[in-house]
């Protein structure tokens, strides 16, 4: 298999200022065609450390594809640092020369003189014309490796890979690579790494096991001649693990939101959400599907008392007995909202997200949720034993999407044992 290298150029990137997203889709999309992604390495806009950097990686690498710094600012140094390497003049491009001209005419915005400078590239390369912005890209043939260098903006960069880069690199692909996720709720990664064991050193496909917030699951990744092949060699591995893991297993694939938004539109089925600490964050997460409409209609976020009692009908004696943050608000919260949103189910979420408590003897990170359907109330406790905020409200929103899932799949079985 054919090895590649990431350079992704920008001191915005070191300094935390953003994601290196370009990092992740371009081994994401590497790896689909067989392309090993063996090191990402970034670097800041510094002539030295980038021609260093690209030196190092065209040495074990077979393919370097670098993004940032071809723009026409000073900092903007990539193709320079990259031909001083290869020992390549920078020649003008006529065709790129016109399109930037072209690019500048038809906005009406004048063409500044550093804008010639990206009609330069290396001498003997393929030219990636860029349709989205002024900086074209290239593709270097340097003896046996090649080198790929694509701008740093996403948008222009992912079009310039699916559009130009892909089918040059097509001759390295070693067949198709293939993933699937056999996601699991309420299992640890440790215990679920257990149950998995006997495959987690097989060697085609691989499995290995991840964990992210409250959510474990294993990644089955396959390399085959076909999409179709590496399918089948997956397929029998992921019904072994399902069957392995058992209920524990929510989904293949698709997220907590993705499955319950299925399972609701497929059963008619709708829900109106009352939300204290998590802030809208249930909601959000529903409504993130084109057609939310048909499952969700209203949702409250609750978060003063006085709003919990007029809005969604919780009892001030409940309240005064047993506090917002308890079993019993939880119920009649979701109650509440069934009434008010005139849904078939009513779901709520409240609790102490923290980092500091309420005031009472409650523990940080203790959560109360519940599901109203008109005949049960279901309620539920969990503890996250930890006074992080934002990782107590991400917890909450699974949990709560989770006990819905739990609850909607309980009505399916149901309906399926009467017919
Ligand atoms: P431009 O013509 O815009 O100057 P360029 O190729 O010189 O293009 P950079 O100046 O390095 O690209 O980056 C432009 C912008 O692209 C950055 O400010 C950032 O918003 C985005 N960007 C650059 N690199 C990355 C990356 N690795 N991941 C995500 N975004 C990035």
């Amino acid at each position: 298999m054919y090895n590649a290298e990431l350079l992704t150029i920008g001191t915005e990137i070191l300094q935390g200022e953003i994601l290196n997203t370009n990092a992740r889709f371009l081994s994401e999309k590497l790896a689909e065609i067989g392309v090993g992604v063996k090191w990402h390495t970034t670097i800041g806009d510094n002539p030295e450390r980038i021609r260093q950097a690209f030196q190092t990686a065209l040495q074990r690498a077979d393919i370097v594809v670098t993004t940032g710094g071809l723009g026409p600012t000073a900092d903007d140094i990539t193709k320079e640092c990259v031909c001083q390497v290869l020992g390549l003049e920078l020649v003008e491009d006529a065709l790129q020369m016109r399109r930037i001209e072209d690019f500048f005419r038809t906005r009406g915005i004048p063409m500044g003189e550093t804008n010639r400078k990206q009609a330069l590239v290396p001498q003997g390369s393929t030219v990636l014309y860029n349709p989205n912005g002024t900086a074209p890209g290239c593709w270097i043939v340097c003896g046996e490796k090649r080198a790929a260098l694509l701008p740093g903006p996403p948008r222009e960069m992912c079009a310039m890979f699916m559009e130009q880069l892909k089918p040059l690199l097509q001759p390295f692909s070693s067949g198709v690579i293939l993933s699937h996720y056999v996601r699991t709720f309420g299992l640890g990664e440790s215990r679920m790494a257990e149950l998995a064991e006997s495959y987690l050193d097989l060697q085609n496909p691989t499995v290995a096991p991840y964990a992210n917030d409250g959510e474990s699951y294993l990644r089955v990744t396959a390399l085959a001649a076909s999409a179709r092949e590496a399918e089948d060699l997956c397929k029998p591995v992921i019904a072994k693990l399902r069957e392995l893991l058992g209920e524990y297993v929510y989904a293949i694939d698709q997220t907590l939101e993705e499955t319950l938004f299925r399972l609701l539109k497929k059963h008619g089925l709708t829900v109106g959400i009352a939300e204290s600490c998590t802030g809208g964050g249930i909601a959000a997460k529903l409504t993130e599907f084109a057609g939310a409409s048909a499952v969700f209609g209203l949702g409250v976020v609750a978060y003063s008392n006085d709003a919990k009692q007029t809005l969604l009908g919780v009892r001030p004696k409940t309240l005064a007995d047993h506090g917002a943050v308890s079993p019993h608000c939880a119920a009649e919260m979701a109650q509440g909202i069934r009434k008010l949103a005139g849904s078939d189910i009513g779901l709520s979420v409240t609790g102490i997200a923290g980092p500091t408590g309420d005031g009472t003897n409650k523990p940080v990170g203790l959560i109360y949720l519940s599901v109203a359907d008109g005949v049960d109330t279901q309620t539920m406790r969990c503890e996250t034993g930890r006074g992080d905020r934002q990782y107590n409200r991400t917890i909450a929103v699974k949990q709560a999407l989770h006990l819905l899932l739990q609850v909607v799949l309980r009505r399916e079985e149901k309906e399926e044992s009467k017919q």
